[in-house]
């Protein structure tokens, strides 16, 4: 059984928690390739319009993988922290791609609520089943997988730059060098150095938030703006870049909650959709950079 993984949206994320479940359960594991001009043109072709660039990427993995793969994983991630949702875009994934795409696999598309080990291996059981019915192979790799997950170090926090900003915004956004056009490769080679969510204490991430006069409804809300209210509080970096996605209404949202928490603190939101020029971006993060040196 060969299993399809697209490479987009929260793979970044939990790529070695289904990467490892399924290889574990003894299937062949396919993961589509990195982000490139073609899955984008796919991407744009086999999505809706008004979808962000992100969904739209995720379009292009699954239709690079049709043909090669036996059952495809779109996953419909609903929870990851107790009380706090993922877009809705997420909730509709599957509905979306099955809809706009001919020709698919079989699918796994049953909903995912990671928000405790129970509810994480209800799902695993449902998608365990489709490729043994061994309850105890589908037990034992969903304890492995689980376990590589909790081991698996994300996160980027550069030293030794002269200067260093926090790069903010979705896991896809920071992590698809295709998405945000190798940008921390562009701020290194500006003396700039980065760091992301991940590098502070989620409890920092839990304590800025709680000053809010409401708790964010998602959990990508939530972490991008505990991350920058409390590096800008803490002086850790010189500027906030924010990678934000045209069309996402959760960005929209945030980013003005930011920018009123953090008032005159270097800040700059590079919104990126499939029209997005690299010289443009290029140019910008030069001035920004320029202006950081300045400062
Ligand atoms: S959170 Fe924003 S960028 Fe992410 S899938 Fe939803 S609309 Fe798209």
């Amino acid at each position: 059984m060969k299993v399809g993984i697209p490479k987009g949206l929260l793979y970044y994320k939990y790529h070695p928690f289904l990467q490892t479940f399924f290889s574990e359960l003894g299937a062949e594991v396919i993961v589509s390739p990195d982000t490139n001009t073609e899955i984008l043109n796919e991407g744009i072709k086999y999505s809706v319009d008004e979808a962000c660039l992100p969904v739209k990427v995720f379009h292009g993995h699954v239709y690079s993988l049709k043909d090669r793969a036996d059952i495809i994983i779109i996953p419909r991630i609903m929870q990851v922290r107790k009380r706090e949702y993922i877009c809705p875009k997420f909730c509709g994934l599957p509905e979306m791609v099955l809809n706009s795409i001919p020709d698919i696999p079989q699918t796994i598309i049953e909903p995912i609520y990671a928000i405790s080990k129970k509810k994480l291996y209800s799902w695993a059981e449902g998608a365990g089943s489709k490729i043994t019915e061994d309850g105890s192979k589908i037990r034992k790799a969903f304890n492995i997988a689980l376990n590589e997950q909790k081991n698996h170090k994300q996160g980027i926090k550069d030293e030794n730059y002269k200067l260093r900003v926090a790069l903010a915004g979705h896991p896809y956004n920071i992590y698809d060098k295709f998405i945000n056009m190798n940008i921390i490769e562009k701020l290194n080679e500006l003396g700039v150095g980065v760091i992301t969510e991940e590098s502070i204490d989620d409890k920092l991430i839990d304590m800025e938030v709680k000053n809010l006069y409401k708790k964010p409804f998602w959990t990508f809300a939530r972490n991008s703006y505990g991350f920058t209210a409390n590096v800008s509080r803490e002086k850790m970096v010189d500027g906030i870049i924010y990678i934000s996605s045209f069309a996402c209404g959760i960005d929209s949202v945030v980013v003005e909650l930011i920018r009123d928490k953090i008032g005159g603190f270097p800040f700059m939101i590079l919104k990126v959709d499939e029209h997005t020029g690299e010289a443009g971006l290029d140019t910008r993060i030069e001035a920004f950079v320029d202006m950081l040196e300045r400062s």
